[in-house]
């Protein structure tokens, strides 16, 4: 299905076009172009059967039947068409993570109300008066306005975020606390002012700059690796990069990893450019999506920031691409199409002539390797802006600490965080485990209670009361007897989580002002934002955190970072343990003393020996990445050798075990590449909502042409009714 550069780009009514549908067919359906005609690449309503699906113009019709008989476009809809090179990446992006072009397709038109007839509609803001009477409903719809600050909705968006009736928005309509209004549909976005003058760059700051700004003027494609610690003006930097492709007439899209969207980088670029940039990601309400999916294709955004799926947006004319925090985890897509936005950017701009830009303190190995190999350029910054300096790294041996049993906080550490909060400054503990405990065990029977559903032990949340299941988020109340022996109060939590961890810090520094810093601690991602505004402002004496505060966050006042565990993540078998962790003590590491009092970080370990401590301690990362690279190396592993995982799940263990090992026996077409395939094996989480799971792992020699040969090897089975097949093109997880 891939475009032919042959086809017409305009069709008369009657032409026969072939439409690509959003509906999992195995190829395109012909059409009669409608009244008026079309163009190539429009989006366009078809009728199917009873219903109208949504379509894009794919090209020229195959024929070669009774004509008579094809049916007509319904309609073409109120969007610019696709551009070529878009259209060219979908088959590119669909062909690389081995997914039907439909669904690609279904990725590329993910905006609410994209069929809607143009014309304004009926939208909803937070009102000015208060209601007459307040019932839970009113509250929640008006929780929900403030949550989003501004923003205009849908009635029945509104209505559904708030889990209402209508009836209860069209109440508050009647009170004024609600504003109804006409909106004309989706407007330009305001436009970004690339000539006000940005900072004043030091020295290295603005020589980064200028060759960013002369590789996005040349108008071709080319990736670069921006490195530079933390602190070091890495967004100063590449915002000049935006402001040159601007100045080009050209959209730039700025990726985040989802939790680092704040409120503090959309005001940076406001301060740089005069105006907001369009955003694109979970938090931002349907009508403004449907306005920015529109506006990206008809060239009325400048500039995108957003999460990975924005990069599926259908841009007029992308120029820029920087992919912020490139090693973050959640970039890559975890269900449904499994992809990585780092790669997809790369082979988006690679088919736009657009300059792509990763940039990060702890780059993943594949973009150090490339760097390396001289396919991506490599800017460093080496030091952090102004006074800023990087903190000093120091381990705590925990085999030397006395601990009283159920305490993680060392002497050494808690001496250090006093020495802090008695000087007015901020310390941020860092333990990357949600909840109360990771593990309830049966002191009488040494029973650990797991969930029903999957091969998994349940967390104790205590501030929810209850037990959580982090792979499937099924919850139970804590039991008072045990589910195994039946023993009466003999439960008890094992190992910290930073719950647990908050008490302990409340017990020892009584008069500290405590917040955690966990997702599941707050209510909405408003909530969260306004939560880290206060901590920056002084609001917090002692932070305690997950995963969430590694990520992007200035907090001036926090000169200590106390890792608890610093070994956590070197446990797992994981091929990216090392890295991961590297990255994760680097960057938390790297919130402490961002301005400029020196930051201090102190990792308890018991290892403090371990390679891994001691490069992170060291600070030399290249020495670091270079060991990795040829440990990779020996092992035929990414990026010296290709992966791909594929995972089988169904209710039945027999059948999916069965099915396996029938692949594995069937495994010529990867022989051919010289590929290999590993198991079939349970997966590590070898049940998940009551389906077992099992892993197979194909391991092939880099530049293999490795997916037309898993394409031929899976094709050889059917795939019975209830088992699922998923293939994970270079997986980064393997659970
Ligand atoms: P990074 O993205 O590398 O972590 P930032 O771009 O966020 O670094 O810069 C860190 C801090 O230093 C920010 O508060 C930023 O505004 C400030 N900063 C960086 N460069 C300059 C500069 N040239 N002039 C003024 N402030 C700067
Ligand atoms: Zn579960």
């Amino acid at each position: 299905m891939v475009p032919r550069v042959a086809d017409p780009v305009f069709f008369d009514e009657g032409d026969l076009v072939a439409v690509l549908t959003t509906e999992p067919l195995g190829k395109c359906l012909d059409y009669k172009a409608p009244e008026g005609g079309c163009f190539l690449g429009a989006f366009v309503e078809v009728p199917l059967g009873p219903r109208r699906v949504l379509g894009l113009i794919w090209g020229k019709g195959e024929g070669g039947y009774d004509l008579a008989r094809v049916r007509s476009v319904t309609r073409v809809l109120d969007a610019a068409p696709m551009a070529d090179a878009m259209r060219t990446f979908l088959v590119r992006a669909a062909d690389y993570t081995l997914t039907p072009l439909p669904a690609m397709l279904r990725l590329a038109t993910r905006a609410p109300g994209l069929a809607d007839p143009p014309g304004p509609r009926r939208v909803y803001r937070k009102g000015w008066a208060v209601p007459d009477r307040m019932t839970d409903a009113r509250a929640r719809v008006l929780a929900i306005l403030a949550d989003y600050g501004g923003a205009a909705f849908t009635l029945s968006e509104l209505a559904d975020l708030a889990g209402v009736t209508t009836g209860v928005v069209k109440g508050l309509v009647r009170q004024g606390a609600v504003a109804e209004e006409e909106a004309p549909r989706d407007l330009p976005y305001p436009r970004l002012d690339s000539d006000r003058p940005g900072k004043d760059l030091a020295e290295d700051q603005r020589a980064a700059a200028v060759r960013l700004a002369a590789a996005v003027k040349g108008g071709r494609y080319g990736t670069t690796l921006l490195k530079g610690v933390t602190g070091s003006g890495k967004t100063e930097v590449y915002l000049e990069a935006v402001a040159e492709c601007l100045r080009r007439g050209r959209q730039a899209l700025v990726l985040l990893p989802e939790i680092a969207l704040t409120a503090e980088f959309l005001k940076r670029v406001e301060d740089r450019f005069g105006a907001r940039p369009g955003e694109w990601h979970s938090g931002v309400t349907q009508t403004e999506r449907r306005r920015l999916w529109r506006m990206a294709g008809e060239g009325g955004v400048g500039m995108v920031v957003g999460a990975r799926s924005a990069l599926f947006l259908p841009f007029r004319d992308l120029g820029l691409i920087v992919v912020d925090e490139e090693h973050d985890s959640s970039y890559k897509q975890e269900d449904g199409v499994l992809y990585n936005a780092r790669d997809m950017a790369v082979l988006r701009a690679s088919l736009s002539d657009a300059q792509v830009v990763l940039a990060s303190a702890t780059p993943c190995l594949e973009t150090w390797v490339n760097a390396e190999a001289g396919k991506y350029g490599r800017i460093d910054l080496t030091s952090r802006f102004g006074a800023a300096e990087l903190p000093t790294m120091r381990a705590i041996d925990m085999r030397a600490e006395k601990l009283e049993p159920n305490r993680w906080i060392s002497p050494t550490l808690a001496g250090a965080v006093r020495a802090r909060i008695e000087r007015g400054e901020q310390a941020l503990l860092f333990l990357n485990r949600r909840g109360y405990a990771p593990v309830t065990i049966c002191r009488a029977c040494g029973h650990q209670i797991g969930c029903d559903q999957c091969d998994a032990r349940m967390v104790e949340h205590r501030f929810q009361k209850r037990l959580v299941c982090h792979q499937c988020g099924d919850t139970k109340p804590l039991p008072t007897t045990c589910p195994s022996c039946k023993a009466e109060g003999r439960l008890a939590p094992v190992g910290p989580g930073v719950e647990r961890l908050a008490e302990e810090v409340a017990e020892r520094f009584p008069q500290a002002r405590v917040v955690v810093l966990s997702s599941d601690l707050f209510a909405s991602a408003r909530a969260l934002k306004d939560k880290i505004v206060d901590i920056a402002a002084g609001g917090a004496d002692i932070i305690i955190g997950t995963q969430l505060v590694a990520k992007g966050h200035n907090f001036p006042l926090l000169t200590l970072v106390g890792v608890i565990d610093a070994d956590l993540g070197l446990q797992g078998s994981d091929l990216r343990a090392a890295e991961r962790t590297f990255q994760l003590m680097r960057q938390v590491s790297g919130r402490a003393g961002r301005a400029e009092k020196r930051g201090e970080a102190l990792l308890q370990s018991f290892q403090p020996d371990h390679p891994v401590i001691r490069a992170i301690l060291s600070g030399d990362e290249e020495n670091f990445w270079r060991a990795e690279a040829v440990e990779r190396q020996v092992a035929g592993m990414p990026p010296y050798g290709r992966l791909a995982g594929i995972i089988l799940s169904s209710p039945d263990v027999a059948q999916v075990f069965d099915f396996g090992a029938e692949l594995s026996r069937r495994d010529a077409p990867l022989r051919r590449i010289g590929a290999q395939v590993f198991g079939p094996a349970p997966a590590p989480v070898a049940r998940v909502r009551g389906r077992h799971r099992v892993r197979l792992l194909v391991k092939g020699p880099k530049g293999a042409a490795l997916q037309a040969a898993l394409a031929e090897w899976l094709s050889q089975l059917k795939l019975p009714a209830n088992l699922r097949l998923s293939v994970d093109i270079d997986p980064q997880s393997f659970y």
